[in-house]
């Protein structure tokens, strides 16, 4: 296996007083799509918030490209590689499709670099493309999706964190977001993905995570967790 991208040891997430995610440790390696899985509340948007330094977190380290992320603000973060796909994909709404992409790279300065990025996400998603001038208000939730995970690929990430893929959208438009996340992989793109339709979630990751009331209690390739009876009675309805 190739080495770890982001390496995350004992990591404590939460707002406040209130401690969400607890004692985390988990790796997502080069190349990678690794997924994490968990019920509602179980922390999985806040320890992808914690890795983006969006809430207050701590811990022993948080490694991406050896840099320690804990201690660094989110847009420095974000500068490094490690770019988030939040959850409700927070487009703005009267903008064009094209200036929320364009919104991606605003840490970005390489316009060569930015316009070869906006002809690649409108080539993995053609829809962005026949849509570029129109209100983002005016696409449906899976085009909506789409743009918000372009706009994280304006960012030049090496690992993207994409909160909840598929919430809301038809088996249709997933398949088709799945694919899109695929060739992004193939492109060289780590991502480390939540999802709530976790049969999806372990077809398209390599490696899975899962989190019980804020703890990681088991970890392993997808294949073997989509075959662990205990995953399959609490996630996959068997
Ligand atoms: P879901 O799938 O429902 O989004 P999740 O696994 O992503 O769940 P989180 O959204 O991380 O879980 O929430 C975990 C816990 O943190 C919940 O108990 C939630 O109430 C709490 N929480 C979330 N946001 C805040 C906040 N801003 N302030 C205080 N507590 C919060």
């Amino acid at each position: 296996m190739s080495a770890p991208l982001l390496s995350v040891r004992h990591m404590t997430a939460g707002y406040g007083d209130v401690t969400v995610v607890r004692d985390a440790s988990l790796e997502v390696s080069e190349g990678q799509i690794v997924c994490l899985i968990g019920s509602n509340g179980a922390g999985k948007t806040t320890l992808l918030r914690a890795l983006s330094g969006l809430v207050r977190r701590d811990g022993e380290l948080c490694d991406f490209q050896g840099e320690d992320v804990l201690a660094m603000s989110p847009q420095d973060i974000v500068a490094l590689g490690l770019v988030h796909v939040p959850e409700g994909r927070r487009l703005f709404q009267t903008m064009s499709v094209k200036d929320n992409l364009l919104m991606g790279a605003y840490l970005r300065s390489d316009r060569g670099g930015i316009a070869a990025d906006l002809d690649r996400v409108m080539t993995i998603f053609p829809k962005l493309r026949e849509r570029a001038s129109q209100d983002a208000s005016t696409m449906s939730g899976g085009e909506q999706q789409m743009c918000a995970i372009g706009r994280g690929l304006m960012a030049s990430p090496r690992l993207l964190l994409i909160d909840e893929l598929s919430l809301g959208l038809s088996p249709r438009l997933v398949d088709e977001l799945v694919a899109a996340l695929k060739t992004v992989n193939a492109q060289g793109i780590s991502i480390l993905l939540i999802e709530q339709d976790v049969m999806t979630a372990l077809d398209v990751a390599q490696q899975g995570f899962v989190l019980d009331q804020g703890r990681i209690t088991k970890s392993g390739s997808a294949a073997d967790l989509a075959a662990d009876s205990s995953i399959q009675a609490a996630y996959l309805g068997q």
